[in-house]
């Protein structure tokens, strides 16, 4: 065993200034370099509803400089957070409030090592920006089809850890069904070293499987082989505005027999988000005032994505086809007012609408938010449940409700009266919000996490919504891997 002191300095003289960033103050007693002015970002989440004290923060620039870290904190006791972009909507990446957490950051760890065309794959640190490893793929003609609204800013070590979704799973998968082959480095300081590119191999209990979605609290992730697909020789892109989510749902029915493998998206956005866009990114709204001749704004809009192998000019007839066809036999679907994108620049501005809803809710200030996955079938009526009972309940209070409509993924998200907008006003209103949202989705056979994962928000509500076998096996797990818990302590299973 180590004491705490002894351990930061031996981290310290490894690591060096840039790789070990201390509390200012604490480099009188270790001789370390001052801590950098980019110290804060790493104690606080993205929403600002997560503030932690570090004791430290490693930037390891290798995997042997993760295995000196992880090993270090074993022996001194100290717990662990693995951290990627720091965009969690979850609380799962930033240290407690007890000054004794040390966060582990693998910003530095982000060289793509190899792209390969020939086994459609690409392998790069954990550190990559998710956005890095698009154009890496692209560069090549191929394609990393993962894309979230953060994709600037988180990186791929964190999309595996949380098993990130987006806006492409309904063609591609989630984070997972991208993911070949890992490098991880475990609760005792060893590598597990399974980079491998295969599509198939039964040997064993799948641990890259056990590693991905297991949010920071099994092991570092330090690399990916990660799986490309061709690129796309084009795509089209619409919105297109429906009276309820019953059309939207039958529409998504209706495109998936039509256009088949070629969809790949189909998202949902209902009126408030739009008007909360309009009101806090006016200029991104601008493909909206398509509809500003009618009083206000559809009650539902969808985009919709499709690509083809062959060309741009395809995959705009087939959309063009299905939408004077098909979709527009089908009631309560206005594809008359459809707004088709004729140029790449015009598909971009679309998606910046859909994109930047968290963006306008973070304006708008605070939010009771969920990300919950239902039956597809399940959603028209859920949604129209909580229309009702909500502001029944709480007069003023709105719902702000957008998602992967063709992942049944939804954002419900819950806007408190206009006297409880406030600290205060939240501590009282969450808790019932909840009860009340969880509650109607669990009866549908829904998930109270889609795509954000568990971290430190909903430690609690695992625990209660979970089967006893379920966690019991978790437990075991997490046990068994990392009996001393080291990695990310009071995240996932409490
Ligand atoms: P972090 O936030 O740093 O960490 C997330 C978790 O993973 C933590 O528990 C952390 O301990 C762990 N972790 C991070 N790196 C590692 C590693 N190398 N090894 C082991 N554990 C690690 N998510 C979606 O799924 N779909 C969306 O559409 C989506 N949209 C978003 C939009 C916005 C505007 C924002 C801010 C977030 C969105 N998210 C979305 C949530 C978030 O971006 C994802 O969860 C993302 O995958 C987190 O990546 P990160 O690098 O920021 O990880």
């Amino acid at each position: 065993t180590l004491s705490r002191q002894p351990a930061l300095d031996a981290l310290a003289q490894r690591l060096g200034p840039q790789g070990l960033w201390q509390r200012p103050g604490a480099e009188a007693s270790t001789g370390a370099a001052p801590a950098f002015d980019g110290w804060p970002a790493h104690e606080q989440d993205w929403r600002g509803r997560y503030r932690g004290r570090a004791l430290a923060i490693a930037r390891p620039a290798s995997v042997d400089e993760v295995v000196f870290v992880v090993q270090v904190c074993a022996q001194a006791g100290i717990p662990v957070v693995p951290q990627g972009g720091n965009t969690s909507l979850v609380g799962g990446s930033v240290p407690d409030e007890t000054g004794l957490q040390l966060v582990l950051s693998l910003q530095r760890m982000n060289q793509v090592f190899a792209v390969d065309p020939v086994n459609l794959s690409m392998t790069v640190q954990a550190g990559c920006l998710l956005a890095t490893v698009q154009e890496s793929a692209r560069a090549q003609g191929l394609l990393f089809p993962l894309s979230l609204a953060a994709e600037g800013s988180c990186t791929i070590g964190g999309n595996l850890a949380t098993n990130a979704g987006g806006t492409q799973v309904l063609r591609y998968g989630t984070a997972r069904e991208l993911c070949l082959g890992l490098q991880v480095v475990t609760a005792q300081g060893e590598v597990l070293d399974q980079l491998t590119a295969l599509r198939k191999n039964n040997t064993g209990y799948d641990l890259r499987d056990l590693f991905i979605g297991s949010e920071g609290t099994l092991g570092v992730i330090t690399a990916a082989t990660l799986r490309l697909h061709p690129l796309p020789r084009g795509s089209a892109t619409c919105l297109l505005p429906c009276t309820t989510l019953a059309a939207a749902v039958a529409a998504l029915t209706s495109a998936r027999e039509h256009l088949d493998a070629g969809l790949t998206a189909f998202e949902v956005m209902g009126q408030l988000p739009l008007q909360l866009l309009q009101a806090h990114a006016p200029q991104v709204a601008a493909p909206l005032s398509a509809w500003a001749g009618s009083a206000t704004l559809p009650p539902w809009v969808l985009l919709i994505e499709h690509q083809s192998a062959t060309s741009a000019d395809m995959a705009q007839q087939q959309l063009t086809q299905w939408l004077c066809g098909p979709a527009a036999g089908l009631s309560g679907l206005h594809t008359e007012q459809a707004v088709v994108a004729h140029a790449e620049a015009q598909a971009q501005a679309l998606w910046a609408v859909r994109e930047h809803i968290p963006l306008a809710e973070k304006a708008e200030g605070l939010m009771v938010k969920h990300d919950i996955g239902l039956p597809t079938s399940a959603i028209p009526a859920f949604v129209e449940a909580m229309q009702q009972v909500i502001p029944a309940r709480w007069p003023g209070a709105r719902i702000v409700c957008f998602g992967h409509l063709g992942d049944g993924n939804l954002h419900f998200n819950v806007q408190p009266p206009e006297g409880q907008r406030h600290a205060e006003g939240m501590a009282a209103f969450e808790p019932e919000v909840n009860a009340l949202v969880f509650d109607a989705v669990c009866e549908r056979a829904g998930t109270i996490s889609a795509e954000h994962g568990i971290g430190a928000l909903r430690a609690q509500e695992l625990q209660r919504r979970t089967s006893p076998v379920a966690l019991r096996l978790m437990r075991a797990i997490r046990q068994s891997i990392d009996p001393q818990g080291v990695f990310n302590p009071g995240r996932l299973l409490p």
